[in-house]
């Protein structure tokens, strides 16, 4: 027993010691910084590559490929101090946790090759292909198809809002490689690629930038016969669905912990403001109409964040984790809406001025109740697998 609590105690310790190692470093990215982002549609490289060199970004690979090899429990404290620090984590994000379909589903070649490279920031796989315009939320009906010939893999189709993939050398694409009415599981017939995105473009891929409400450098792609090795298929031929699925939890937790991150940064913000802000002759914050909703926030949030860690822990711990990422993802996302909502209303007209980044940062977490997974899929989730009720479609 008291050696389980040295354990934790020891844990701890290495969590606080990696938040204030990374707030440190968001420290010198101040919110002018990201403001300039969002105003230039701009992608903040030098920032990614610290974050990166730091060690921050490969703390979940394991040691013997170069990374860290920590936990989604210190994962999510990075993502949450970016956030807090009123940095935009979406665009460093994905690398953590679509690196996860590598290490669980790619064979030792594969792992060898990239994982190293991609701890050592040389490679960068932040980019994960998966949404398609007429399929959405429904994954199993994806269109696009990845048919054998030969030694290579021939892709068309489409896909929307994917991420980062002109700051990515690699992409995690899920693709058909079997007819949906072929196969007797509508998950079946799937299958998951890593894709060269430097050799693709102009070879059979064309990449469209969205002009979109959030600077997520999001973008539309084209596959016209784009030919990539068979040696890049990630995992077994029609089982994509699975490659993807297992990573779920893992980026449903991080995004959680992401909410977190803003949801106190905008709680921080609130009592700020209102305790400096005089009205009537007295701090606005001293009027329980302004203080009450950020009490609340403040409440939520911090309940969000003990379902962060649940999820966490059991994560780490190997056991079932579904229902709880599913719900700290719910959560925290809401909480941290609230608290934008709650942050724009205590700073009044000044709510709208860019120079106070509230703006933005509430465009930002807004994005968090749609992907990557919507609230109303998630309660599906919840309502069928853990309360047994009729799946719904
Ligand atoms: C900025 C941004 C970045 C993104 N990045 C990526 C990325 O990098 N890679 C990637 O693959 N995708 C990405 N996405 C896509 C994202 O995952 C999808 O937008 C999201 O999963 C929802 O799919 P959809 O937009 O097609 O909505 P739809 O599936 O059309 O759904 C629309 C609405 O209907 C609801 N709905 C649909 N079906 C049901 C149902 N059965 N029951 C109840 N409600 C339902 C949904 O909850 C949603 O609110 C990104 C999206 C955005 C906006």
């Amino acid at each position: 027993m008291a050696d389980t609590q040295q354990i934790e105690d020891e844990q701890q310790q290495q969590i606080e010691h990696i938040r204030l190692a990374v707030r440190q470093l968001c420290a010198k990215y101040g919110e002018e910084y990201w403001l300039e982002m969002d105003r230039t549609l701009g992608y903040p490289s030098d920032f990614v590559k610290e974050l990166t060199d730091a060690g921050f970004l490969g703390v979940l690979i394991p040691e013997q490929y170069g990374g860290s090899g920590l936990g989604v429990l210190e994962a999510a404290a990075v993502m949450e101090e970016v956030c807090r620090s009123g940095a935009h984590a979406g665009v460093c994000h994905a690398q953590m946790y679509v690196m996860g379909s590598v290490l669980r589903h790619g064979n030792e070649a594969q792992k060898t090759a990239y994982l190293p490279k991609i701890a050592r920031g040389e490679l960068r796989l932040q980019s994960f292909g998966v949404t398609e315009p007429t399929t959405g939320t429904n994954t199993t009906s994806l269109k696009t198809t990845a048919r054998k010939r030969g030694d290579s893999y021939v892709i068309n189709g489409q896909k929307v809002w994917i991420s980062r993939i002109q700051h990515s050398d690699l992409m995690v694409l899920l693709a058909r490689t079997q007819d949906q009415d072929k196969v007797s599981k509508k998950t079946d017939g799937l299958s998951a690629f890593i894709v060269d995105v430097k050799a693709a473009e102009g070879n059979g891929l064309e990449i469209r930038p969205i002009d979109a409400m959030i600077n997520h450098h999001s973008c539309e792609l084209f596959f016209d016969d784009l030919e990539i090795p068979a040696a890049n298929l990630l995992g077994e031929e029609g089982k994509g669905f699975k490659v993807i699925l297992d990573g779920m939890n893992a980026e449903r937790i991080l995004i959680a912990a992401e909410c977190v991150g803003d949801g106190r940064y905008f709680v921080d913000k609130a009592s700020a403001y209102a305790n400096e802000r005089n009205v009537f002759d007295r701090p606005i914050g001293q009027n329980q109409g302004v203080q009450f909703p950020i009490a609340r926030s403040y409440t939520q949030v911090e309940a969000a964040s003990l379902m962060v860690e649940k999820a966490a822990r059991l994560f780490d711990a190997g056991q079932p984790c579904g229902a709880e990422a599913n719900m700290a993802k719910l959560l925290a996302s809401e909480a941290s809406w609230q608290a934008g909502d709650v942050c724009m209303q205590t700073h009044g007209g000044f709510a709208f001025a860019k120079e106070y980044h509230i703006e933005r940062k509430f465009r930002e977490t807004r994005l968090y109740q749609i992907a990557p997974i919507s609230t109303n899929l998630i309660l599906s989730y919840v309502a069928e697998h853990v309360l047994g009720l009729p799946r719904s479609y």
